[in-house]
């Protein structure tokens, strides 16, 4: 197996090379060449196997340039048991009809810890099997969570310094805690003016200019990415939808082969596209139900074949999922149809702000996806619903997801087990999440916690209670423009 990019199919990279990379220079995204299979014997197999094991299993079919001692190190280190709140790493609940996913257990509360606590280890291994030997330097930019674990997932870690940019009034109060608070030697974090598609596209800049690279090898230094468009990101993702499927199976809560539906609350397109890979794999799969918030590109993408990025872009009480660049679907697309057609796509995305895909092609998304979207409103009233009805209380993004799965019941009657991926911890949002179940939200986001637990009786993750007390280390605030300069004067006058 190897890696080429949406760009240009004819590249040969082996993993280790396409992780290190983070995005090709021809500006495409790596994707192996080939997609391996998974067997029910093996999903029964990986059943009674702990989730490290189960994650060593799926990785050995995509990084077959590692060897087995080097792909058991990545998986071991960052899913044992004390990086995670569950011994299962994962832990699914049942809610009605459906099976909520809480992929959230890990140290910053939200789902990114699932990929961010493993592609440390893969980036470093690989840097080491490519015989690189220069610092490498992660750019990030974030709605809020990636910058989070990311930050956790690579604080002084030997060899690598990370950069976060986020959106200066893009992310909850508790997101920007935990962000600025970060402890480690190897770290800076940054405010931009501008919303979380304006840190994305300055970061991307930066790594679509070719200057910089020079720049950078002066100081012994080269970029790469922690964003989901790296494929180090994007394979641990696949792997616990896989699990999820094997652990149902073992708990008698499906048959062998009976068919799943996947819900995916959804931004940048990086955890739904994990889900198509599981399912192109082989996993049973019936539909992946894509839920947006009020930034519903993509179900207007699924639902009419254009893109379409020329609209309002609007602040929600799901920051994580406002982006109007869903970066990932370059790869489903380019899975879809060829490298000409991801040229032309993207050229005419960048000129005049959107594309449209043939109905062949179109018609191929509707055959493996469903999209809807629900506003704020809407997300609070299902927080209420849950809460009241089930006992169980979501966050705002997971609550997107369950309000557009109950949309598609309604209109398909569709009975299919489903799985429902909640990607953060209710407290994480604990202003709106408080608000949904009548709390008072005139409270300082500590004290809401403490109401949350009061009204709700669930546990308020220690790591955002000691937020309290910590002090904010970073506190730059800079225009999109000064990107690019911010992040050469910093690692000039910080040679690793
Ligand atoms: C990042 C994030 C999402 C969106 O995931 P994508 O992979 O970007 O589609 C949804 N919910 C939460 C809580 C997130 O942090």
């Amino acid at each position: 197996m190897y890696y080429n990019s949406t760009r240009n199919s004819s590249l040969k990279l082996s993993s280790a090379e396409a992780i290190v990379k983070g995005i090709s220079d021809d500006g495409g995204l790596f994707l192996p060449n080939e997609i391996p299979s998974v067997t029910l014997a093996e999903l029964k197999t990986l059943g009674d196997l702990p989730y490290s094991k189960r994650a060593e299993h799926i990785f050995k079919k995509f990084l077959t340039d590692f060897s087995a001692e080097e792909i058991e190190m990545c998986t071991s280190k960052a899913y044992a048991p004390e990086n995670w709140d569950t011994d299962t790493v994962t832990k699914t609940v049942t809610v009605g009809n459906a099976e909520i996913l809480e992929l959230w257990h890990g140290k910053t509360c939200a789902f990114k810890d699932m990929a961010l606590q493993v592609l440390p280890y893969l980036l470093v291994t690989s840097a080491k099997k490519t015989n690189i030997t220069k610092d490498i330097v992660i750019l990030v930019a974030t709605s809020g969570d990636t910058g989070k674990a990311a930050l956790e997932g690579f604080k002084d870690v030997k060899g690598t310094k990370i950069i976060v940019f986020y959106p200066e009034d893009g992310v909850s109060p508790m997101q920007k805690k935990q962000m600025v608070t970060q402890a480690g030697e190897n770290v800076l974090v940054c405010a931009v003016k501008g919303n979380f598609d304006d840190c994305q596209n300055g970061v991307k800049e930066i790594f679509g200019s070719s200057d910089f690279d020079y720049l950078l090898a002066d100081y012994n230094a080269q970029l790469s990415s922690a964003n989901s468009i790296n494929w180090g990101r994007l394979l641990p993702q696949i792997v616990y939808y896989i699990s999820a499927y094997a652990e149902l199976l073992k708990e008698n809560k499906i048959a062998e082969n009976e068919k799943i539906n996947i819900v995916v609350p959804t931004g940048n397109f990086g955890n739904i596209l994990a889900a198509y890979y599981a399912k192109e794999m082989g996993l049973p799969v019936n539909k992946l139900i894509c839920a947006s918030n009020k930034n519903k590109i993509l179900t207007d993408f699924l639902n009419t074949g254009v893109y379409d990025r020329n609209r309002e872009f609007f602040t929600t009480i799901s920051p994580s999922m406002d982006s109007l660049i869903s970066s990932n679907l370059e790869r489903l697309l380019y899975l879809l149809s060829d490298e000409n057609c991801i040229k032309y796509w993207f050229e005419q995305l960048k000129t005049m702000g959107k594309y449209q895909v043939p109905e062949d092609v179109s018609a191929k998304l509707k055959e493996s996806f469903f999209g809807g979207y629900c506003d704020d409103t809407q997300t609070v009233k299902t927080i209420e619903k849950i809460f009241g009805e089930y006992h169980y209380l979501c966050d705002t993004h997971t609550a997107v997801a369950v309000n557009v799965y109950e949309e598609y019941v309604a209109q398909t009657g569709d009975k299919t087990k489903t799985i429902i991926a909640s990607t953060a911890n209710p407290c994480k949002f604990s202003n709106a999440v408080l608000g949904a179940v009548g709390g008072d939200t005139s409270l300082n986001e500590y004290a809401q916690l403490d109401e949350l637990k009061k009204i709700c009786g669930i546990e308020i993750p220690p790591q955002l209670n000691e937020l309290k007390s910590k002090e904010p280390i970073y506190t730059d605030t800079i225009t999109k423009e000064e990107m690019k300069e911010y992040v050469l004067k910093y690692i000039k006058g910080n040679n690793i």
